[in-house]
């Protein structure tokens, strides 16, 4: 039977759009944990999938790595993320061009974080880019090419109010921008109220929710902290005790994103963004749930 959550969607029948974000490996075994992602994904045809970009660009050189291979052995669409980080306009300039020149057509724009690490105060290169909003102009000057940005729905702890924020948000789709890429959240409340917002500024690019499935609950709780993501007090509660029980652990992590995702489903979201810290499997179930199938299931 049909899930009723599903067709209550505006075009219900038309196939929800996902996409997957990686981190380039740094080791060996890192690298075939995210080729097994990879091959798992890869049957769900998302839209595209991205690989980011370390801080201060320290994995220039293996984002490449990873960009290049996925274009060479799977028929993904890859994005590249990039950063202003410690890097002249010249310098961003030929990464740009690089990654173009591997047949790369899709960029993530993005600021980045100071080197000493989030929470320190960013300060641009001297004759670097300074913000996601000039990156975006520089990608777009250099070519034809889609650019997705960054939108923060509890606004970025950087920005002094909400009106700040979006209109940085603005400024980055004035400079080309076609698709921001939301921080994760976990109050879908937060997120609608921010789509209002964003709409209001005149701004009509898609806002895809960011989706972090939760593989480690401490880890993400710290790191929210961190990024001005509010982990609320239910789910912190549903993680009480399972520190050492992992398999309950991934079980319940799978119950909230599922929640999650299925609630924004009703309320109407077509797209999804999936943190996926190169893992497959909650990611993989929670596509299954909203119906992005493996293509030849589907077609049988
Ligand atoms: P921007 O959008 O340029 O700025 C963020 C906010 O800070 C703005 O809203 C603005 O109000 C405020 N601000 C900016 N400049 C100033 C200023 N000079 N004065 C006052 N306020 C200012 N990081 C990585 O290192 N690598 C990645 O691959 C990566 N991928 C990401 C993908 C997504 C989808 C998201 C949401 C984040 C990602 N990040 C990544 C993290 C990101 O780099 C940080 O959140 C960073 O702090 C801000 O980058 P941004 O592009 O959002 O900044």
């Amino acid at each position: 039977m049909a899930d009723p959550r599903l067709s209550r969607r505006p075009d219900a029948g038309g196939r929800i759009n996902v996409s997957f974000e990686f981190f380039p490996p740094k080791t060996d075994e890192m690298e075939s944990r995210l080729w097994e992602t990879v091959t798992r994904l890869e049957p769900l045809s998302p839209a595209y999938v991205s690989v980011t970009y370390g801080a201060g660009g320290s994995t220039r050189e293996r984002t490449a790595r990873t960009v290049g291979r996925i274009l060479r052995e799977t028929a993904l669409k890859p994005a590249a993320h990039l950063t202003c980080v410690d890097a002249t306009r010249a310098e961003v300039d030929a990464v740009i061009r690089d990654f173009a020149a591997m047949g790369v057509s899709r960029f993530v724009a993005l600021r980045g974080d100071p080197v000493a690490g989030v929470g320190a105060a960013y300060r641009p290169h001297l004759d670097g880019y300074s913000n996601g909003a000039e990156l975006t102009a520089a990608i777009r000057r250099i070519g034809d090419f889609e650019v997705s940005v960054s939108a923060y729905p509890e606004k970025h702890p950087e920005s002094a109010d909400f009106a700040t924020d979006i209109d940085m948000l603005k400024r980055k789709v004035d400079n080309g921008a076609t698709r921001a890429i939301t921080q994760f959240f976990f109050d879908n409340d937060l997120y609608e109220r921010y789509v209002e917002r964003v709409r209001r500024a005149g701004i009509y690019i898609p806002i895809v929710p960011g989706i972090l499935p939760i593989h480690n609950f401490r880890q993400v709780a710290g790191f929210a902290g961190r990024c001005g993501a509010h982990v609320p007090a239910w789910v912190a509660g549903r993680f009480e005790g399972l520190e050492e029980d992992p398999q309950t652990h991934a079980l319940v992590a799978s119950a909230i994103a599922a929640e999650q995702v299925l609630d924004l489903v009703e309320r109407g979201v077509e797209e999804f963004h999936f943190y996926t810290m190169n893992r497959a499997d909650l990611a993989f179930a929670i596509c299954h749930l909203i119906g992005v199938r493996p293509q030849t299931a589907a077609a049988a």
